[in-house]
C-alpha cells in the first residue's frame, strides 16, 4: 500500500498521467507533468545540498507550482513551509528564521519584500523565483527543466516530517507545527483500514475543486494535498475573490469548494449571487473558524447544495470533526449548532484542568488522538508537552461539550472565555445572538476589566450600512436570546473587525486599549 502522497502522485501519473492535477489561469497540469516536474525539482534541490529533514519554504499567492515544488521537495526527503504573505516582512522574517529555510520559492510580487529581509535570514541560501517576473535570479522553470527526472534515490516513510504549517497567529505568535506523510494521508488510510468514509469525503472520478483558501493555511494546503491523493483536478485562485468563484462554479463544473465562513459571507453579499447557477456544485465545506447559524441558512437556501463543516486546527492537520450535509436543514436545527462527529480514527474527549474526562455534556477542553496530530511544534519542546500528552492526546485550546449522540458543540477558544461575575461566558455564543439581528452586520465580543464583575461583557458591533442602532437596543436584542449574564453590558459601534486572513477576529487587538497595564 501507499505509505506517502508521494507514491499515490506516482501511480495516478503511471495509471491516468493525462488527468489533470492543477488547472491555473488556463494553464493545465496533468499528473504525468506534475509527477516528472517534481522529480527534476528533487534531482535540482539534491544539486543545492538539500536533503532530508531540510526545510525550503514558498512565499507568495497560491499557485500550481507550490505543489510541484512540495512534492519535489519531499521526494528527497525535504519539507515545505508556506509562509503567509499576508504578514509584514518583519514577521515573513521570524518564519523563515525560525523554520531555517534554507531555499525560498519566491511568487509575484514578494521579490522586494524578501530582498528587504536577506539579511535577516542568514540561513537562505538561495531564491529561486515561480512565475516571478519582478524577481531577476533564478527562474523556476528554466532552473527545474536544466536537471534530470531522475532524482537521487530516497524512500519517503509515513513517520517522515512532510510540512511545516505556521498556525493562524490568532492568540500569539505563528508556531510551526510539524505534520509527517502520515498525517497527510491518514484520512485515505482510515478508509483503507475497514473504517467507514463518510459519503463526501469519497474521491469521485471528474470531480473538479476550487482552491480558493490560501496555501499558507492548512485549509488552502489540504486541499491540494486531498485532490492530489484523490486523482482529481484543483482549478487553483491566487487569492480569494468572490467575482472569480462564482464565475469558475457557472462555467468551470466546479463540484466542491472550501470556504472559511468570512469568505463565504463575502460570496453571499456578491451582487451577482442570485443569478448564479449552482446546480452542478455538489459541496460547499466550510470551517476554521466559528460560523453564525444564519448564515449557514442563508447559504443553504441560495446555493441549496451540500453543505460540510468542518472542524479542526493546523495541528491536526485540518479537518478532524465534520457536520455532515444531512444535519444542514434551511429551517435551523439544534444540530447545526454542532460541528458534527469525528472523522473515522479521529478520537475526542472533553477534559476538565485536570487532564480528566467530564460527562456528556458538560463543557471542557476539547482533546483528540489520531495520526492527524502533528509530531510536534518545531523547536519548541515545550509548547509540545504542553500540547500534546505522552498518551498522544492533543490538547486543542478550544472548549466545549460533547452530546449523547456523539455530537460535538465548540463553544469558543479556552483563551477567549469571559468570566463576569463568576459565570463563564463564550463570546462566540453572545456573537451568534447578536449576528441574528438584521441591523447587524459583523460583531466580536471581548472581555473588559470591571470593578464590580472582575470581567464584563462588551460588543464590537458593526452595523450594516445606512444603519444606526443604540447600545440599549442591542443589549434589549441579546436579552431576548441569551441569559442575563451573558449579555453585553457595553457596545463599541465600529466600522470594521480586524481579522486575520482566515477570517478569525483578533480579539487581543480590540481588547488591548482596555487592558493596557492590566494583564
Ligand atoms: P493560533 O493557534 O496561532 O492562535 P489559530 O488557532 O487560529 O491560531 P488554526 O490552526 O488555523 O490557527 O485554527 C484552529 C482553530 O480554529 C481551532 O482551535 C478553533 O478555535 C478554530 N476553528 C476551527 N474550525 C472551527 C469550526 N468549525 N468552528 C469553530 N471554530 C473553529
Ligand atoms: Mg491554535
Amino acid at each position: 500500500a501507499a505509505e506517502t502522497y508521494c507514491d499515490v502522485v506516482r501511480e495516478h501519473a503511471r495509471v491516468s498521467g493525462d488527468v489533470t492535477a492543477f488547472s491555473f489561469a488556463g494553464e493545465d497540469i496533468s499528473f504525468a507533468e506534475l509527477d516528472a516536474g517534481a522529480d527534476r525539482v528533487a534531482s535540482a534541490l539534491a544539486a543545492l545540498g538539500i536533503g532530508p529533514g531540510d526545510r525550503v519554504a514558498f512565499l507568495g499567492k497560491n499557485h500550481p507550482l507550490y505543489f510541484e515544488a512540495f512534492l519535489g521537495a519531499n521526494r528527497i526527503g525535504a519539507v515545505m513551509t508556506p509562509v503567509n504573505w499576508r504578514l509584514a516582512a518583519p514577521e515573513v522574517a521570524y518564519v523563515l528564521g525560525n523554520c531555517c529555510a534554507r531555499v525560498v520559492f519566491v511568487g509575484e510580487g514578494f521579490a522586494d519584500m524578501l530582498a528587504g529581509i536577506r539579511g535577516d535570514c542568514p540561513l537562505v541560501e538561495q531564491v529561486i523565483g515561480i512565475d516571478a517576473p519582478d524577481y531577476a535570479g533564478t527562474d523556476y522553470r528554466t532552473w527545474r527543466d536544466g536537471f534530470s527526472p531522475s532524482p537521487p534515490a530516497h524512500r519517503v516513510a509515513a513517520q517522515d516530517d512532510a510540512l511545516q504549517l505556521y498556525t493562524s497567529g490568532t492568540t500569539g505568535k505563528p508556531k510551526g507545527a510539524v505534520i509527517t506523510h502520515g498525517s497527510l494521508l491518514s484520512s485515505r488510510d482510515g478508509a483503507a483500514a475497514g473504517e467507514e468514509m463518510r459519503v463526501w469525503q469519497q474521491p469521485i472520478p471528474g470531480d473538479v475543486t476550487l482552491l480558493a483558501m490560501p496555501c499558507f493555511h492548512i485549509s488552502g494546503t489540504g486541499t491540494g494535498i486531498g485532490t492530489m491523493v484523490a486523482g482529481t483536478c484543483s482549478i487553483v485562485l491566487p487569492e480569494y475573490d468572490p467575482t472569480k468563484a462564482l464565475d469558475l462554479i457557472e462555467n468551470f463544473n466546479i463540484s466542491k469548494i472550501f470556504l472559511v465562513p468570512a469568505a463565504l459571507q463575502i460570496l453571499l453579499n456578491h451582487p451577482r449571487v442570485g443569478e448564479v447557477d449552482f446546480s452542478r456544485l455538489k459541496y460547499v465545506t466550510y470551517g476554521a473558524s466559528p460560523i453564525p447559524l444564519e448564515l449557514m441558512r442563508e447559504a443553504i437556501r441560495v446555493m441549496g447544495c451540500g453543505f460540510v463543516q468542518m472542524y479542526g486546527m493546523t495541528e491536526t492537520t485540518g479537518t478532524i470533526v465534520a457536520l455532515d450535509p444531512e444535519d444542514h436543514v434551511a429551517e435551523g436545527s439544534v444540530r447545526m449548532r454542532s460541528v458534527g462527529k469525528p472523522l473515522a480514527g479521529v478520537e475526542i474527549k472533553v477534559i476538565d484542568e485536570g487532564g480528566n474526562a467530564v460527562p456528556t455534556g458538560t463543557v471542557g477542553e476539547i482533546a483528540t488522538r489520531s495520526d492527524k496530530n502533528m509530531r510536534g511544534y518545531w523547536n519548541n519542546d515545550a509548547a509540545t508537552r504542553a500540547t500534546i500528552g505522552p498518551d498522544g492526546w492533543l490538547r486543542t485550546g478550544d472548549a466545549g461539550y460533547l452530546d449523547a449522540d456523539g455530537y460535538l458543540y465548540i463553544h469558543d477558544r479556552v483563551k477567549n472565555m469571559i468570566i463576569s461575575g463568576g459565570e463563564n461566558v463564550y463570546p462566540a455564543e453572545v456573537e451568534n445572538a447578536l449576528y441574528s439581528h438584521p441591523k447587524v452586520a459583523d460583531v466580536a465580543v471581548i472581555g473588559v476589566p470591571d470593578d464590580k464583575w472582575g470581567e464584563a461583557v462588551k460588543a464590537c458591533v458593526v452595523l450594516k450600512p445606512g444603519e444606526a442602532m443604540t447600545e440599549d437596543e442591542i443589549i434589549a436584542h441579546a436579552r431576548t436570546q441569551i441569559a442575563g449574564y451573558k449579555c453585553p453590558k457595553s457596545v463599541d459601534f465600529i466600522p470594521a473587525l480586524p481579522r486575520n486572513p482566515s477570517g478569525k477576529i483578533l480579539r487581543r487587538e480590540l481588547r488591548a486599549p482596555y487592558w493596557a497595564g492590566k494583564d
